[in-house]
């Protein structure tokens, strides 16, 4: 049983200590993904920082959750999986001279305030990144839109709101 996650930690501790924190973050603490995606379960969290000769400070994160978003094929509600795994190079907002850009070894780049690492935002970044733009059925037979299709054996039963009412204007388009 994983122990929850404060929201924002002190990092050097962990870059002295160079142990492994992990732990959970509630899912409604999360507030960027509505609208977007629902968190089904709690949000895991691992974060693993070191610190290499230059006395740069790297942060491995992978973060897993359930989420829920609606199916843009059937507009069914999807239940999946997301996991990621990014690598950082943590930096002191003070120290911002070389811009926003990334690393030459592509490594993104956070900022952190005074020791201060926002371990929320950052997961939550995670997360709207890995949750596909459009999410579908992955498994084309559970997904609502052919069911619709199997059901109706040939004939389309799928209902057109539209087609009533093109019948309305041809009527009076008519008269
Ligand atoms: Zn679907």
């Amino acid at each position: 049983m994983h122990a929850f996650l404060p929201k924002v930690i002190d990092y050097n501790k962990f870059v002295a200590r160079g142990e492994l924190v992990s732990g959970m973050l509630k899912r409604n603490a999360f507030t960027r993904n509505e609208g977007i995606f629902s968190l089904v379960s709690d949000v895991s969290v691992k974060l693993s920082f070191r610190q290499n000769e230059n006395g740069e400070v790297t942060l491995n994160a992978d973060v897993s959750a359930v989420v829920s978003a609606d199916c843009q094929r059937c507009l069914e509600l999807l239940e999946f999986e997301i996991k990621k795994s990014s690598e950082f190079s943590i930096r002191e907002n003070d120290d911002k001279n070389g811009g926003n850009l990334p690393l030459e070894d592509g490594r993104d780049i956070f900022y952190a305030n005074n020791g201060k690492l926002d371990v929320l935002g950052l997961v939550e970044d995670e997360l709207l990144l890995a949750v596909p733009m459009i999410p579908k059925h992955e498994n084309i037979s559970s997904c609502g839109a052919m069911d619709h299709e199997h059901d109706s054996k040939g004939i389309s039963n799928v209902r057109r709101p539209f087609a009533d009412l093109r019948e309305l204007i041809d009527a009076s388009d008519e008269n």
